[in-house]
Parts: structure tokens; C-alpha cells; sequence
């Protein structure tokens, strides 16, 4: 792996067509002064592009996402002043989008079953190895389970979740290091590389549901011709992931803005003297939308 990627240049920038940006919540709890950064960010830097911005509705989490918090996703973002172009996508709905290019990898045998619980999988792990998100990383458990003990486990009716063999995938990808650009806080554009080992065999098929966070997102930020993902430094590392992912599918990889969290000393001060409060509940309070931005470090809607 070489240390300098090289230069983002201006042709990264003019490789798309018209900027597309998108807010992609999921509606598994009220939105709060976090994701009012992310939407304003992105509606932001979509109209100092002239270019469209979209909102998608991450809910492939059957169990938790609630149709009143997608009304309140609306509401809220209606309050904020960001107006969305075109139909709102849900992923509840693309369930079949997700298989086809989970398809695509397992054709590659990029994929492999992993029956594991997580308990299973934590007691495997090897100490204070972590993936990205803070959970243990997976050890390889079930990689090489047999076709007969993959057949006999099925028929039992044991539930699957589909793996990434992440270093079958990295020989499959051609261009080392993978790349991607980012927008710096001035949305200077510089060129990143991903590192995706990281995740190790990350899911990419859930048990309960045909996908993971990490394929749905790549595989609609296509569809949807994203040019430009804005999200915060929580996503950071996942976007290492998703440039791997890109590059199997043969998707194009859009520039990636990541934006400061509200998680800070002064962050935390912000929401305890808001009262820790969802943005529905900041609104009921009289609180107005240009006030919110200011406290947030945005710029008034001008
Ligand atoms: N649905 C994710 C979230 O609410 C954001 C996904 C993304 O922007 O890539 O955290």
C-alpha cells in the first residue's frame, strides 16, 4: 500500500454529471440535533452546487423503524426549511435491489453464510480486536464451514447472515490502494485511501433481513446517481467499506463530505442547555429554525 494517494485533481470534481446529495435518516427514534446538521450540511452544499437533493428513508430495520417517525422525519425537515426533490426512496421496499448485487458477489464467491450467534462470534474473538463500530471483530468462525454442514444447517432451519470474505475481495479489486475523494470543511477536494481490512468479513446480508446498512447504502447511492455523500465523521470509516464495495459492483464511488459531530465538550453543553431534546420538541418549545442553525455553527438560511 503506498502512503500518499495521489492528488485529488479538478477532473475528480467534473467526473459527474449534475450534483445529486442526499439525507438518508433512519426512522428508528425522533430526529435529533445531529441529523439537523447532516440534513442542513448536505442541503447546503446541494444548492451552492445547483445541484438536486433527495431523501431517503433508511428503514431495512423491520424491528425498530416506525411509520410516525418518517412523519416526523418530514415535519421536521419542512421546519428546517429543506425542501427534497422527487419521490423519497425507502429501502423497506428494495429489498430486491440489495439481493441482486448480493448476488452479484456471491457469483464471485465473494460471499459465505456465517450461522453464528453473537455470542458465538465474541466468544471466537480474539481479545480487544475491534471492527470500526466498536464490536468485536469477527474471526473467521464460520469461513470455511463444509457444503454438507452448510446444507445440514439450512435444512435445520438455522438462521444465516451472508459475509464478505474481505481478503478474497481484496485480491478481486484491481486498482491498490482503493481511492475515493473527500470535500474538506472548505470542500477542498483530497484524495483518501480506504482501507476496508478493517471490517474484516463484514455482513453485508443480515439474518433478518436480505442486506446490511452497508450494502443497502451503496447500492441505492448509485441508483439514485449520488454524487455527493454528506454524513458525519461517524461514517468515516464505513465509507472504506463502501468504496470496497463500489469497486466488486462496479459502481461508481461519489465524493464523500464528512461533517464534524455534535458530540464534542460544546456539543454536549448545546444539548444539555437545550434539554437534550428532539427536534420536534425544540420546535414546540418556540424555538426558530435560524436560531437552531446558529446554535448548531450553520450560517443563517439566507
Ligand atoms: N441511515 C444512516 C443513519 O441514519 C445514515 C446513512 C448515510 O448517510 O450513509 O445514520
Amino acid at each position: 500500500m503506498t502512503a500518499n494517494p495521489p492528488p485529488a485533481t479538478e477532473n475528480d470534481q467534473a467526473d459527474f454529471g449534475p450534483p445529486v446529495l442526499r439525507f438518508a435518516p433512519s426512522p428508528n427514534g425522533e430526529l435529533h440535533l445531529g441529523h439537523a446538521l447532516s440534513a442542513l450540511t448536505g442541503y447546503d452544499i446541494a444548492r451552492r452546487l445547483g445541484g438536486r437533493f433527495l431523501v431517503r428513508i433508511e428503514d431495512i430495520d423491520l424491528g425498530r423503524c416506525r411509520p410516525e417517525y418518517i412523519d416526523g422525519i418530514f415535519r421536521d425537515l419542512e421546519w428546517l426549511g429543506v425542501a427534497w426533490d422527487g419521490p423519497v426512496w425507502r429501502q423497506s421496499e428494495r429489498f430486491g435491489a440489495y439481493e441482486a448485487a448480493a448476488r452479484k458477489l456471491a457469483a464471485a464467491g465473494l460471499l459465505y453464510p456465517c450461522f453464528a450467534s453473537r455470542s458465538e462470534i465474541q466468544l471466537a474473538a480474539h481479545p480487544g480486536a475491534l471492527d470500526p463500530d466498536g464490536a468485536a471483530l469477527y474471526s473467521g468462525l464460520h469461513r470455511h464451514l463444509s457444503p454438507a454442514e452448510i446444507a445440514r444447517r439450512t435444512a435445520a432451519g438455522d438462521a444465516h447472515a451472508m459475509r464478505l470474505h474481505m481478503e478474497a475481495a481484496l485480491r478481486n479489486v484491481a486498482d491498490a490502494p482503493l481511492t475515493y475523494v473527500a470535500l474538506d470543511a472548505t470542500l477542498k477536494p483530497t484524495r483518501k485511501i480506504a482501507d476496508p481490512s478493517r471490517w474484516g468479513d463484514a455482513v453485508l446480508q443480515r439474518k433478518d433481513v436480505p442486506t446490511s446498512y452497508h450494502l443497502a447504502v451503496v447500492v441505492d447511492d448509485a441508483a439514485q446517481g449520488i454524487t455527493h455523500v454528506v454524513r458525519g465523521l461517524d461514517l468515516l470509516a464505513a465509507t472504506d467499506l463502501h468504496a470496497l464495495l463500489q469497486a466488486l459492483l462496479g459502481l461508481p464511488t461519489p465524493i464523500y463530505h464528512h461533517h464534524r459531530l455534535i458530540t464534542d465538550t460544546a456539543g454536549r453543553k448545546l444539548a444539555k442547555s437545550l434539554g437534550d431534546t428532539s427536534l420536534a420538541q425544540l420546535r414546540d418549545g418556540g424555538l426558530q429554525p435560524d436560531r437552531l442553525r446558529q446554535l448548531i455553527g450553520l450560517t443563517p438560511d439566507r
